[in-house]
């Protein structure tokens, strides 16, 4: 134990527990540990993280710019500025085929905080959320930060990793209070039909769960058009998440928002405040940009990624890795079953062999211990050299 030199007293901040049980007992995300791992290779190949190789469009860092330059560098209200919110909705009419109103909704910093905002909102300790297995682990994470039971429902290859809309109903208890669905999926990349968001849509509304749509990929559909839960029913207990983050190449300006009830909205509202209070100012200037500007680019991007879809499928089918064709999303769910390796083991073993980091299965969920998920939002020629070195290391 140490001293502190100004007391003489034992030094608490030092020996004591360094947080709460709670923060303390969070385990860290398996993505950004091979992230770490990968940062001390510069030559690495970097598969493992989800973020656009493409640079934010230049009228959108503009309108920042201006944004600032004009004095808008003040709070705005929780919820975020009036034209961003009637924006959002009409983008939310137009696009995602359900009508919003302004009113409902609220601007968040990037769309893992509105998910944070929201299950925050609707979860108390000790209540259970439905979580797909393999899913996005930040959804894990944020359950265990605000006491709730996250129960995994599996998605499996066999049913082209769509739920059993029985085995699900069968984990809801009377603790259960919210179903998250995320199409398309990370890291599966699964769009889904309008007919099976439905039937999860209407398990939410027999059981009276809330319904929590993460549709952060809305726009990165290769093969169909975007489909949303407020599309398919008119269920009130709908929340929907969005983000700029991945339909503009917009990571690290953190901008997203959810579309919720008003009378939600207003719980919303007040949970922003010590949240984040608002986001940032600039941000939400070029996020308005970003709407209003050409959407080409929002093209380009999707055509970009399903031309490496199809190519590095290639790779890996021509190499017998089996991989999920994705509809949506950028990633590629790849079967590394055959290397008899923990994927963890198997994702560290790769980056030190061959150079190449992709992100282990069971980041995601116990069900993904025999995949790696292989980012498509990476240069082509890295893509391709790392499914070859991938397939190279499994033949080894
Ligand atoms: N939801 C899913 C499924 C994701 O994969 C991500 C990011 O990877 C997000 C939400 C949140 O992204 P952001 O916070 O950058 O908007």
């Amino acid at each position: 134990m140490t001293t502190s030199s100004l007391t003489g007293r034992p030094d608490q901040a030092r020996s004591g527990p360094a947080a709460a049980p709670r923060a303390s007992a969070l385990a860290p995300s398996r993505i950004r540990q091979i992230y770490d791992a990968a940062q001390s290779r510069p030559d690495a190949l970097r598969l493992e993280v989800g973020e656009p190789d493409f640079a934010t469009p230049p009228w959108i860092s503009e309108a920042a710019h201006r944004a600032a330059h004009d004095g808008h560098t003040h709070y705005t209200s929780n919820t975020g500025i009036g034209v961003l919110r009637e924006a959002l909705a009409a983008k939310v009419r137009a696009r995602n085929g359900y009508h919003a109103r302004p009113g409902q909704i609220v601007v968040s910093a990037g769309g893992v905080q509105a998910l944070h905002l929201v299950l925050a909102a609707l979860l108390d300790p000790g209540d259970e959320v439905l979580l797909p297995d393999p899913c996005w682990p930040n959804f894990n994470m944020i359950a265990h930060l605000v006491g709730a039971r996250a129960v995994p429902y599996v998605l499996r290859p066999d049913r082209a990793f769509q739920p059993d809309p029985a085995e699900l109903e069968r984990l809801i208890t009377p603790r259960t209070r919210v179903l998250v669905v995320n199409l398309p999926s990370n890291p599966v990349g699964v769009c889904g039909s309008p007919a099976d968001l439905a039937a999860l849509v209407a398990i939410a509304e027999r059981h009276g769960l809330w319904l929590l749509s993460d549709e952060c990929y809305d726009e990165i559909t290769f093969d169909g058009p975007i489909l949303s839960a407020g599309a398919v029913s008119d269920y009130e207990r709908i929340v929907s998440v969005y983000s700029f983050s991945k339909t503009y190449a917009m990571t690290g300006w953190r901008v997203g928002y959810a579309v919720a009830p008003e009378a939600t909205v207003e719980v919303l509202a007040r949970m922003q405040e010590p949240f984040v209070s608002c986001v940032n100012t600039p941000a939400q200037y070029a996020a308005l940009a970003a709407l209003q500007g050409p959407q080409e680019i929002v093209c380009e991007m999707r055509d970009a990624y399903r031309r490496r879809r199809d190519l590095a499928l290639d790779v890996l089918t021509a190499g017998g890795v089996d991989a999920f064709r994705p509809d949506g999303a950028f990633y590629l769910w790849a079967d590394v079953g055959r290397s008899k390796m923990a994927s963890l083991d198997f994702a560290l073993a790769l980056l030190a062999a061959r150079d190449v980091a992709v992100a282990p299965g069971s980041a995601f969920g116990a069900s993904g211990d025999d995949r790696v998920r292989i980012s498509l939002a990476t240069g082509e020629d890295d893509l391709l050299e790392g499914c070859r070195r991938l397939v190279g290391f499994l033949d080894r």
